[in-house]
């Protein structure tokens, strides 16, 4: 697989935020939004808001299954938070991984852009996905960022969250509709931002109209203590 070291860290979003945890990024995506926070696993030509060119041959490494297993499960953590990039490109060879995760007692959660459709070998227990489907906001193609046959094959998958990434009230009426569309009962709100001062700005405009339309809250705990930082 193509990924970065695992590390040990706590879930930074969602529904288990604040949760130690094991975090393995793997490198790639197959979408290419404008705010991308981690631009360095994907973006080979400069073309995010950041403007940066990234080398692949620095930032990514083939690693074995076998070697990113033990290391895991040498963290001694009951959490692994398996992110990107976007993941789910490499999902069949994160297989036998999944399987030695679980065994040892693990749970896994997967970080998503819900892009691809899950294998039905990982739609078991012990295993979660939070999806997060990007709006028009992000720059990406509706057809390249909303995949109707995945977001229904989650939205029908138990124990799948959805997390949306927002910067007004308008992107709320976006997502709306999107859980009218595909039937996802299951929302988070994200504050967009790469710094504290961003996600307090738009945390501010949105957390009334979340808590009116019944959904859920969440910060980027990562960026607000560690910013930038990468590696943390
Ligand atoms: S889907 Fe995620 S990793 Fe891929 S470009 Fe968008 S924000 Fe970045």
């Amino acid at each position: 697989m193509r990924s970065s070291a695992p590390l040990e860290a706590v879930q930074g979003e969602g529904r288990s935020l604040g949760r130690r945890c094991g975090f393995l990024r793997l490198g790639g995506c197959n979408l290419s939004c404008r705010w991308c926070d981690t631009p360095y696993t994907w973006d080979w030509q400069g073309i995010s808001d950041s403007g940066i060119s990234y080398d692949p041959k620095v930032e990514l490494h083939r690693r074995s299954v076998s070697s990113v297993a033990e290391e895991l499960t040498g963290l001694g953590v009951d959490l692994v938070v398996i992110s990107g990039g976007e993941p789910l490109s490499q999902q069949a060879r994160l297989l036998p991984l999944i399987d030695t995760l679980l065994e040892a007692g693990t749970e896994v959660e997967f970080e998503t852009n819900g892009t691809r459709v899950p294998d039905s070998r990982l739609v078991r227990p012990g295993v979660r996905f939070n999806v997060s489907p990007k709006l028009s906001h992000s720059g990406d193609p509706a057809e390249r960022r909303i995949v109707p046959q995945a977001l229904s094959r989650f939205a029908a998958t138990p124990g799948t969250t959805f997390k949306f990434v927002c910067r007004t009230t308008a992107d709320l009426d976006e997502v709306s509709a999107l859980a009218s569309d595909f039937g996802i009962d299951s929302v988070w709100i994200m504050p967009e931002g790469q710094n504290p001062d961003d996600i307090d700005k738009h945390m501010q405009e949105l957390v009334s109209s979340v808590i009116d339309r019944g959904w859920n809250v969440t910060t980027r705990l990562h960026t607000l203590v560690w910013g930038h930082k990468r590696g943390v």
